[in-house]
């Protein structure tokens, strides 16, 4: 007689191919579509899309996990019946109309967000902005079981083993230490000059840089390829085909660290089991922990002085003109400048996190009812001011830099801090186990790779973020080794007394 599971498995099949179909069309809107096929493509999508949500939420996949839970599984098939259950969860009680009418919210305040950084008009987006938290707390209030307020309920679908509670003793910690020593730099640090990083860097040098890098790091081009888009992302269909993709400004440091980011998700995908690729279960444990691997390549490992030690030669060979009369040290405090400024994604590491606390007190408050959309730009601007000694002077420079709340997502932007934070306390780990910048300065970077891969990509969806950490760290969850690795980088850099 046949296994429950295996018509379970096969739903599930259907469910990860039209989810492919779905990345590939986005995959391909993004790099290669010709734009006079927009409006065909969206019907397509449209049609997948419903196809998608009607399998997902069908009475025949329900029927079909309750059945194979009830049998003896292995632990793989388990953890995808577990992953698969989460998901539907995440549907419990919304109404039909309701998702596809957010859905629908959701597409068009894209295109009006869009439309008010253009002209710098809030007002254009504001009303959008209110409907689409007024989803978002119906929803949150329809899905809400233990957890104490609406953001939880939010914040659950990225980063499952964290609340308000902790993100604010989170956040607090970081405040504490960052905020006054960016002021202190602003103040008493030494001048730093990146100006050489700017300039004519021509475009198939930094591809081929890109390439060389994303390589050098372990992404394994036989699975997976490097493209060009205006904002980069990594996107996979499975653990064999990740995409990656970068863009190529006039300032090298730019395409260099989207590169290493980049990479860095991307490898966390290839390094997804066999056994757990195709599933819900075979993704990354939270946006967090994914955030981790992209920021260990890109700043913690990335922007030091022994990753660059057996690399900067060649960086050098491929830009002469401007790099070769640099040395190993110039380019390294060039690429570790601190230059608080307004625009989050051009932040530098350590006022990063301080972009993201603002977003994060500001949409807390906004699913609470305790600020209303009319008082959010002014709110933005204090808080600019207040951490980062800055006031946006334009809406596109403030309050709408960012497509998130467009996409009316709510919850997400903590996993951006969460991410360096992970990753600093795992490369502390790390350090008791091997002579990391030894591995860096003789080109091993295999060998991390494949430390982060059996400790964290393998898994997927088998432990949560806290799970991992505790794991490979042997102890919980903590702030500390981030803080004190940005602590001791910039005071060192800047040549700040203690
Ligand atoms: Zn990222």
């Amino acid at each position: 007689m046949e296994r429950a599971y295996e018509q379970f498995e096969a739903l599930q099949r259907r469910v990860m191919a039209l989810q492919a179909a779905l990345t590939l069309f986005e995959w391909d809107a993004e790099t290669q579509a010709p734009t006079g096929g927009a409006e065909r493509h969206a019907e397509l999508v449209s049609t997948l899309s419903g196809e998608y949500f009607r399998l997902l939420n069908s009475e025949e996949l329900r029927a079909a996990l309750s059945a194979a839970q009830a049998e003896t599984l292995t632990e793989a098939e388990a953890l995808k019946c577990r992953e698969l259950q989460r998901e539907l969860e995440k549907l419990d009680g919304i109404e039909p109309a309701d998702y596809e009418a957010f859905s629908g919210l959701r597409a068009k305040s894209v295109s009006v967000w869009m439309k008010a950084r253009q002209t710098d008009d809030f007002s254009l987006f504001a009303p959008y902005l209110e409907q689409l938290l007024a989803f978002q707390r119906k929803f949150a209030g329809l899905r809400r079981k233990s957890q104490a307020c609406l953001y939880d309920v939010l914040l659950a679908d990225y980063e499952p083993d964290f609340s308000v509670v902790q993100l604010d003793a989170f956040f607090a910690e970081l405040k504490a230490a960052l905020v006054p020593l960016l002021k202190r730099i602003q103040t008493e640090g030494r001048a730093v000059d990146s100006s050489f990083l700017r300039g004519d860097f021509p475009q198939e040098r930094q591809e081929a840089l890109g390439r060389r890098l994303a390589a050098y790091i372990g992404f394994d081009f036989e699975r997976g390829v490097l493209a060009v888009s205006e904002h980069p992302f990594t996107t996979n269909l499975h653990n064999r085909d990740v995409r990656l993709t970068s863009h190529y400004r006039d300032n090298l440091d730019s395409s260099l660290f989207s590169v290493l980011h980049e990479a860095g998700h991307g490898i966390y995908e290839q390094g997804i089991s066999d056994e757990l690729t195709l599933s819900f279960a075979g993704q990354g444990a939270s946006m967090g922990m994914h955030e981790s691997q992209s920021r260990f390549y890109e700043n913690l490992i990335g922007r030091s002085r022994a990753f660059w030690e057996p690399l900067y030669g060649e960086l050098q060979a491929s830009f002469p003109e401007q790099l070769g009369s640099r040395s190993l040290d110039e380019f390294i405090e060039a690429i570790n400048e601190v230059k608080a400024g307004l625009i989050r994604i051009e932040s530098d590491e350590l006022s990063y996190s301080l972009h993201i606390l603002i977003r994060y007190e500001l949409e807390k408050a906004l699913m609470a009812g305790e600020l209303s959309v009319s008082e959010l730009p002014k709110r933005w601007a204090d808080k600019y001011e207040e951490y980062l000694g800055l006031r946006p002077q334009t809406m596109a420079e403030g309050v709408l830099q960012d497509i998130h709340w467009a996409w009316g997502e709510f919850g997400y932007f903590p996993s951006y801090a969460l991410g360096s934070a992970f990753g600093a306390q795992l490369l502390h780990a790390m350090r008791q186990r091997m002579d990391v910048d030894m591995l860096l300065r003789e080109g091993r970077l295999d060998e991390l790779r494949r430390c982060l891969n059996e400790a964290i990509h393998c898994h997927g969806k088998r432990y949560t973020s806290a799970e991992l950490l505790e794991r490979f760290c042997g102890e919980a969850f903590t702030p500390v080794y981030y803080v004190n690795y940005l602590t001791d980088k910039f005071s060192a850099l800047y040549g700040l007394e203690k």
